[in-house]
């Protein structure tokens, strides 16, 4: 038996890990997918740009984050956004290319790819120590101990945490006792940030869009690409351009949305577009394990931070972290990270207090 299972392999469940790890702590990770990273995933190839379908950014000003890559090794580099951004207001007149101001407050990559902080993360804490392809269904309490039941297996454990979208946790998890009432009622209307999105991306062999008097920094009001942005790996070896794709496109097939985005391009950048090594593409909400339908209208980030989710339930035995749960940066990965070190706190608090 674990002193502590967590719930979720995506960065809040590692980190988690990681920190109570470093306290002498014992935990466990049960993670549903076959993969780790949750809404982080890198797509690899030989040779290719890493291309980021989940999270990509970050800034200076995520301090806990930078803090925890320095602790890894891991560097970062500046997102290029070029001199130039290709830019169309309105369908009825032609794109035009406008000059950025200069950029004072740049966004960061990952070197190696987002996923290198989820890996580095997990060989820090052991892969005997994760398990994947447990999807949590049933979480219930005894007097001192609670049990989670997955598909499969049946765990226990002193002290569990869940580091799943709180939305998602209602919508998927069964508890027993029934959690309180006025939790479930704010997690109804719990964004999960960036569940509904899309993500697209293309590797090509030339950066052709850095051609002179262009850019491969988009936006455009008229879509269904919003915002592009160059995408190459750090060292600058293999290229790539990668953005956002409207969300409503989520029902239509792979071949479908390929075609459009390449119509889109190819009025920026001329039949050229269509010579590209390979296309990529995330579509959140078809990832049962990151997105359930909401009942209701909810806004984006709505009640992501609220103070409820800081507070252990079922007797102190029960904690909820993930990016959603965090009063800062919420949603972001800066957020995990916070929620992450909340949680450990508590948890390294309550585990000391009872064991001395
Ligand atoms: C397209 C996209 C772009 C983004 N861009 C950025 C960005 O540029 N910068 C930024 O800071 N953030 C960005 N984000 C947000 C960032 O990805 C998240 O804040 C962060 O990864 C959340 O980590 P988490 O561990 O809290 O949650 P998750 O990554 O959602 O992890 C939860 C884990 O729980 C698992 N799970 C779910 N159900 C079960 C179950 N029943 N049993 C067991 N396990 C289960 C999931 O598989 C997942 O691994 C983006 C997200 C997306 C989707």
């Amino acid at each position: 038996m674990d002193t502590v299972l967590i719930i979720g392999a995506g960065l809040s469940g590692l980190t988690l890990a990681y920190y109570l790890q470093k306290k002498g702590i014992t935990c466990h990770i049960l993670e549903a997918r076959s993969r780790l990273g949750g809404r982080i995933f890198t797509s690899y190839q030989k040779d290719a740009a890493p291309l980021e379908m989940g999270a990509t950014w970050l800034g200076k000003k995520h301090q806990e984050l930078n803090n925890l890559l320095a602790e890894l090794n891991l560097e970062i580099f500046e997102q290029a956004l070029g001199e130039r951004a290709i830019y169309e207001p309105i369908s009825t007149s032609p794109p035009q290319l406008v000059s950025l101001p200069p950029n004072n407050d740049p966004s960061y990559r990952i070197k190696g790819g987002t996923l290198t902080l989820i890996n580095t993360l997990a060989e820090k804490i052991g892969q005997k120590n994760i398990s994947l392809n447990q999807i949590v269904s049933n979480i219930y309490s005894t007097t001192n101990r609670l049990f989670v039941k997955t598909r499969t297996d049946e765990f226990q454990a002193d002290l569990v945490v869940t580091t799943l979208p709180p939305f998602l946790l209602i919508k998927t998890i069964a508890f027993e006792p029934a959690l309180p009432q006025n939790l479930i009622d704010i997690t109804a209307t719990t964004h999960t940030w960036m569940g509904d999105s899309i993500k697209v991306g293309l590797r090509y062999a030339t950066p052709f869009w850095r051609a002179e008097d262009s850019s491969g920094t988009i936006f455009s009001n008229v879509g269904p690409i919003p915002e592009m942005y160059e995408h190459a790996d750090a060292d600058e070896k293999y290229f790539s351009i990668k953005g956002f794709f409207n969300g409503a496109y989520y029902s239509v097939t792979k071949a479908e949305r390929l075609e459009m985005v390449l119509t889109q391009l190819e009025k920026y950048y001329g039949p050229q577009v269509r010579d590209f090594l390979s296309y990529e593409e995330g579509v959140w909400r078809n990832e049962p394990f990151t997105f359930a339908p909401y009942q209701q209208h909810v806004l984006p980030h709505q009640n992501n931070g609220h103070t409820i989710f800081s507070t252990p339930l079922m007797n102190g035995k029960f904690y909820l972290a993930g990016s959603e749960t965090a009063n800062q940066y919420p949603g972001y990965m800066e957020g995990a990270v916070r929620s992450a070190q909340r949680v450990a706190k508590q948890i390294i608090e309550n585990y000391f207090h009872s064991v001395s």
